[in-house]
């Protein structure tokens, strides 16, 4: 499915444009131009928190995905270019492992002329992703070591809600960490400070490799083609489930078959799992394990 060796790819030499001001293009660029030879631009002027931002002083309006995409609009409207790129990451409780936080980050890829939009997601427990709340800040050891501060960067608000001139971000120092906890403890209604993990691209260099890593995946799907109209960002689109049990040959709720597909037509396909899993453990058994 990734023929056309011979041929230069598509996308090589063009730009994209990147809708970020978090210095996202310092970790997106050199896996998508190894991979098909994309450069990254970035407009200036964009400020894609009017879409939302992770402290709640705006809301999210949309899925990931919708957001993901109207920010690389957005970023294509703003440079004039016919390419567009958009990252979208959200962070909270795994929904397998409820008590495990996981980071979910997005990619999605936009191509005007060809009419496509190309999506790849990753979810990783590799993530900070913490909050706690204090009086002071030697009530905030094991966090501040757990939020990996101050390789990480932190935000401070008091803990009974948003005030005004009482947000601060992008904290990476002792000095302006307890300034933060100590004036939002005392303007809190519980005298608590509000402390949370900065999940920003340029604050976070834990988020910044799993940025990487989903624009790896993004690279691979670019660069395989539709067997049927050749069109780029053939991959996964779907699962089905019903992997056969070990011991009785029920149906489970595992994956058995991976559904690929075309971004452009309707062609599809389906195949067996790529971890080579063709029978399931009975403990995941309805029947054998209920
Ligand atoms: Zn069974
Ligand atoms: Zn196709």
């Amino acid at each position: 499915m990734s023929g056309r060796q011979d041929t230069p790819h598509p996308y090589q030499g063009r730009q994209v444009a990147l809708a970020t001001k978090h210095q996202k293009e310092l970790v997106l660029e050199q896996p998508l131009r190894e991979a098909v030879g994309l450069t990254i631009f970035v407009p200036d002027n964009l400020d894609t928190d009017l879409l939302g931002t992770f402290t709640g002083e705006v809301d999210r309006l949309g899925t990931p995905r919708e957001v993901a995409i109207k920010k690389a609009r957005w970023g294509m409207h703003a440079s004039g270019l016919t390419l567009g790129l958009a990252s979208e990451g959200s962070f909270g409780p795994d929904p397998q492992l409820v008590f495990v936080p996981a980071h979910h980050e997005l990619l999605a890829f936009v191509d005007e002329d060809m009419g496509i939009e190309v999506v790849e997601q990753v979810l990783s427990s590799q993530t900070n992703f913490a909050h706690d709340a204090a009086k002071t800040v030697d009530d905030l050891t094991d966090f501040l070591a757990r939020a990996k501060f101050p390789s990480h960067g932190l935000i401070v608000r008091p803990n009974s809600g948003l005030q005004p001139g009482l947000l601060f971000k992008g904290i990476t120092e002792v000095s302006a960490l307890k300034d933060a906890v100590t004036r939002c403890a005392t303007a809190s209604a519980d005298g608590l400070a509000h402390v949370e993990t900065d999940m920003r691209a340029h604050m976070n260099p834990t988020r910044r490799q799993v940025l990487r890593e989903v624009a790896v995946s993004l690279g691979r799907r670019l660069t395989t083609f539709c067997p049927e109209c050749q069109t780029p960002g053939w991959g996964l689109v779907d699962v089905v489930k019903g992997l056969p049990c070990e011991w009785c040959g029920g149906e489970t709720t595992l994956v058995r078959a991976e559904v690929h597909g075309c971004v452009q037509c309707e062609y599809r396909e389906s195949i067996p799992r790529s971890d080579g899993l063709r029978v399931a453990p009975p403990k995941d058994c309805p029947w054998c394990n209920p």
